[in-house]
C-alpha cells in the first residue's frame, strides 16, 4: 500500500494521478533517490484507467475490465498519495487548496489533471446516454453501451459525432465508426444501414498523409461525412440529434437509430478559473520546456495543458521525460534545457485487425517509428495497439522506464 499521511509541505506536488501524473512521479523517483518520500500525488479517484483500449472495448474486442486498476496499485513506491481533489491553486504562496480545505505547500508543482468532459453542454445528453440508442466510448461507465448498440444494430442510420473542441485522442471519434462498419458487414446489416460521420471539425484528420489514407477508407466503406456540424442536442425519446451548422448557424435535425457521441471537452474548471490558466482555460505552459509561462516552479503535462498538439497518452510518453529533466535541472540550479517537439500518435483502427499508425509533431510532419509506410492499414499495427501498447503502458510508462 502506498503511504498516506497528513503532511502539508512536499518538495513536489503532482496534481492528478492519471497517465501523466503517475509516469512523471515514477520517473522522478527513478532518477533521484533524494525525492523518496518527498513527492505527493493528489487525486481523488480510486481507479486508474488505460483509456486507449476503450475504443476496442466499445467494439467488443476486449473487455473493459482489463483497462482498470486500483489507483493505490499504480502509485509508485516513494510517492505519497493524497486522496483528495485540488480545488484551487495559490501559486503566489506555492500552495494548492484541496476540496477538504487542506492547504498543501510545495517547492515545485506539476499539474497533470487531464481533460474535463462537458456532458452537460449537449442538451439532453446526460438524460439519454446509455439509453435510446445513445452511447459513448468516452467513459468507463458507458463504453459497454457502445458495444450493446453495435451488436444489436438491426440496420438504419448510425451517426458518429465529433465536437468542435479539442478532445482526448482526436482519432477516437472515427475509429469506433470503422469498427462498427466492419461489424455491421459481418452481422449482415450493413446493406440496410447508412453510416454518417458528423463533425464540428473541418476535415477528417489534420495531417495530410493520414487524411488521404482515411479518405480512401471512408470511400471504400461508403461512409457519409458532414463537417462543420456540431452536436448541440439529443432528443432521446424521438431518436433525433440536433446539430448546429457552424458556417450558417442553422440547426439541422438528424434522425438516428444509434448515435455514438463524443461530448465537448475543455480544461478542468479548477484550472480554467485559476491564475495558472491561459486565456483559453488550459494550463499555460511553454510548448517546448513545459514550464509554466509565469510561475517558474510549475510544470504542466498531458491533456490539461495548452500544448498545441493532439492530446494522447503517446504524447505524454514524450512529454514526461522533458518535464522530469527540466524539473531536476531547476532543482539543481541549472537552466531548463530539455525540449518537447510536439510528438503525438494516433493508432487509427480502421476495422478488426486493421490499423493506420499516425505519428506526427507540432508541424504536422509525420514522425514515424517503423521503417515502412505507416499510412497503410496493417494487421501488425492493430496487434501493437491491442497487445503491446497496454503492456508497455502498465509495465513501462507507469513505472517511469519508458
Ligand atoms: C476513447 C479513448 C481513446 C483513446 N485512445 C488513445 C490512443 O489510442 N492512444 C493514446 O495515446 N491515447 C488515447 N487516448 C487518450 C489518453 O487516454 C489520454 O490522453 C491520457 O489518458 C491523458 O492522460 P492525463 O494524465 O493527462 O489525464 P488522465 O489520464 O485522464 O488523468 C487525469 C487524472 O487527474 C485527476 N484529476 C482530475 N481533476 C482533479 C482534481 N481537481 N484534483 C486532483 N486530481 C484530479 C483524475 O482523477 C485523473 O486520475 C484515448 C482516450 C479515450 C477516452
Amino acid at each position: 500500500m502506498p503511504e498516506q499521511n497528513q503532511r502539508t509541505h512536499y518538495k513536489i506536488v503532482i496534481v492528478g494521478g492519471g497517465s501523466a501524473g503517475i509516469s512523471v512521479a515514477a520517473r522522478l523517483l527513478r532518477k533521484s533517490r533524494d525525492l523518496n518520500g518527498k513527492i505527493a500525488i493528489v487525486d481523488f479517484a480510486t481507479k486508474h484507467y488505460y483509456q486507449p483500449l476503450w475504443t476496442l472495448a466499445g467494439a467488443g474486442a476486449v473487455s473493459k475490465d482489463v483497462t482498470e486498476r486500483e489507483e493505490a496499485a499504480v502509485i509508485p513506491s516513494g510517492a505519497i498519495w493524497v486522496q483528495d481533489a485540488v480545488a484551487e491553486f495559490s501559486p503566489g504562496e506555492n500552495a494548492v487548496i484541496t476540496a477538504s480545505r487542506t492547504k498543501l505547500y510545495y517547492d515545485y508543482l506539476v499539474v497533470a489533471a487531464g481533460i474535463q468532459i462537458d456532458w452537460d453542454k449537449v442538451k439532453g445528453l446526460k438524460e439519454s446516454i446509455g439509453k435510446h440508442g445513445v452511447c459513448s466510448n468516452y467513459s468507463y461507465d458507458y463504453v459497454d453501451s457502445t458495444w450493446d448498440n453495435i451488436r444489436h444494430f438491426k440496420g438504419g442510420t448510425a451517426i458518429f459525432t465529433n465536437p468542435n473542441t479539442p478532445v482526448k485522442c482526436g482519432g477516437a471519434p472515427q475509429k469506433i465508426m470503422y469498427l462498427a462498419d466492419d461489424y455491421f458487414r459481418k452481422s449482415g446489416v450493413r446493406s440496410q444501414s447508412s453510416i454518417r460521420f458528423v463533425s464540428g471539425g473541418a476535415s477528417i484528420f489534420g495531417v495530410k498523409k493520414y487524411a488521404d489514407a482515411l479518405q480512401k477508407v471512408i470511400e471504400r466503406k461508403q461512409i457519409e461525412t458532414q463537417f462543420k456540424h456540431n452536436l448541440i442536442e439529443i432528443a432521446g425519446e424521438k431518436k433525433q440529434a440536433v446539430f448546429e451548422n457552424l458556417n450558417t448557424n442553422e440547426q439541422v435535425v438528424m434522425p438516428y437509430d444509434m448515435i455514438h457521441v463524443v461530448p465537448p471537452m475543455s480544461a478542468p474548471d479548477f484550472i480554467k478559473h485559476s491564475p495558472l490558466a491561459a486565456s483559453d482555460g488550459w494550463l499555460d505552459v511553454d510548448k517546448y520546456t513545459l514550464q509554466h509561462k509565469r510561475f517558474a516552479n510549475v510544470f504542466g503535462v498531458g491533456d490539461c495543458t495548452n500544448l498545441p498538439t493532439s492530446k494522447t497518452g503517446a504524447a505524454i510518453r514524450k512529454q514526461g521525460p522533458v518535464v522530469v529533466q527540466n524539473l531536476l535541472s531547476l532543482i539543481s540550479g541549472k537552466q531548463v534545457g530539455s525540449k518537447y517537439d510536439g510528438y503525438t500518435s494516433c493508432p487509427l483502427v480502421t476495422g478488426y485487425g486493421k490499423l493506420i499508425l499516425a505519428e506526427f509533431d507540432y508541424d504536422m510532419n509525420p514522425k514515424e517509428t517503423f521503417p515502412f509506410d505507416q499510412s497503410r492499414e496493417r494487421r501488425s499495427m492493430y496487434w501493437l495497439k491491442k497487445e503491446m501498447l497496454p503492456l508497455m503502458y502498465w509495465k513501462g510508462m507507469l513505472k517511469g522506464t519508458m
